[in-house]
């Protein structure tokens, strides 16, 4: 599963910089085309914190949306869905923002 490797990877990163200290609060920031599920993320997330510092930690996910460029009519525009397709038809296209999953803050009790 996709979430799970990614989730993994949160969890080990807020380890490593703040070993030993009690997480209570993790926030992400997902992009609209990242392909990430929020739900399975938080599903995963319960998964991977057991037994670590960050275990009971609240995660919570704002979703970003994605932003496209068409090379085809030019237009840029925001997809629907994680599969970008333009307006105009064409599935020719830049993608500007939306792909990213980042880590915002992490609270520590
Ligand atoms: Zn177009």
């Amino acid at each position: 599963m996709h979430e799970l490797a990614i989730t993994e990877g949160v969890v080990d990163a807020v380890t490593k910089r703040l070993p030993g200290a009690r997480i209570t609060c993790v926030r992400l920031e997902i992009g609209a085309l990242s392909g990430v599920v929020a739900d399975s993320l938080r599903f995963c997330f319960d998964l991977v914190t057991e037994g670590t510092n960050l275990e009971g930690a609240a995660l919570e996910i704002s979703q970003l949306p994605g932003k496209c460029h068409c090379r085809v009519c030019g237009q840029d525009f925001e997809p629907a869905s994680p599969i970008a397709l333009c307006s105009c038809g064409s599935a020719e296209v830049t993608v500007l923002t939306g792909q990213d999953l980042k880590i915002t803050s992490v609270q520590v009790a």
